[in-house]
C-alpha cells in the first residue's frame, strides 16, 4: 500500500516524505474528509505533525493532481483521492453526507455544455442536493 503512494508521489515529481505519505493514506482511507478529520488521521500516525504541515501537503497534492478538493456550498473544503474522472457529488441537506455520482449519462457528457459561450471547456462540477437514505429513514424528531 505504502509503495503505491510512494509511486504516486514520484510520478507527480514530489519528494516522498512521511507527512505526504500519511496525508495520501488518510485521504484514500476517508473519501470526502475535511481538513480536520484528515489532520486527526495523520496525527495518529505522525503525532508531531503540525496543522500547517498537513494543510501545505494537501495543497501540494491537490496542485499535483493526486488529490481533488471539493467544496460544496456551505461546506468546508473536502478532499478525495478519486481524481481525473470528472465525477460529481450528491450532498445531503440534512447531515452533510457526500457520495460520488458518475457523470450524468455515459462518457463525460457533462463536458458538453448546451452553449459553451466560446470557452474551451475541460471540466464540469455538478453538486446534486437532496436527503441521504439514512436521514430519510430516520424517525422525525421535533
Ligand atoms: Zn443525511
Ligand atoms: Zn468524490
Amino acid at each position: 500500500m505504502t509503495s503505491d503512494f510512494e509511486r504516486m508521489l514520484r510520478w507527480a515529481a514530489l519528494r516522498v516524505t512521511r507527512p505526504r505519505l500519511a496525508v495520501l493514506t488518510a485521504v484514500h482511507a476517508h473519501p470526502h474528509a475535511d481538513t480536520v478529520s484528515i489532520f486527526g488521521a495523520v496525527r495518529r500516525e505522525l503525532p508531531e505533525v503540525s496543522h500547517q504541515a498537513v494543510y501545505d501537503v494537501l495543497r501540494a497534492l491537490t496542485a499535483a493532481g493526486l488529490v481533488r478538493r471539493i467544496e460544496p456550498s456551505g461546506s468546508v473544503a473536502r478532499y478525495e483521492s478519486r481524481v481525473g474522472d470528472n465525477h460529481h457529488h450528491v450532498v445531503c441537506r440534512s447531515c452533510g453526507a457526500i457520495a460520488d455520482v458518475d457523470c450524468a449519462v455515459g462518457e463525460a457528457p457533462c463536458l458538453t455544455a448546451s452553449d459553451n459561450q466560446g470557452f474551451s471547456i475541460d471540466g464540469a462540477e455538478v453538486t446534486y442536493w437532496g436527503v441521504c437514505p439514512e436521514c430519510l429513514s430516520a424517525p422525525v424528531t421535533s
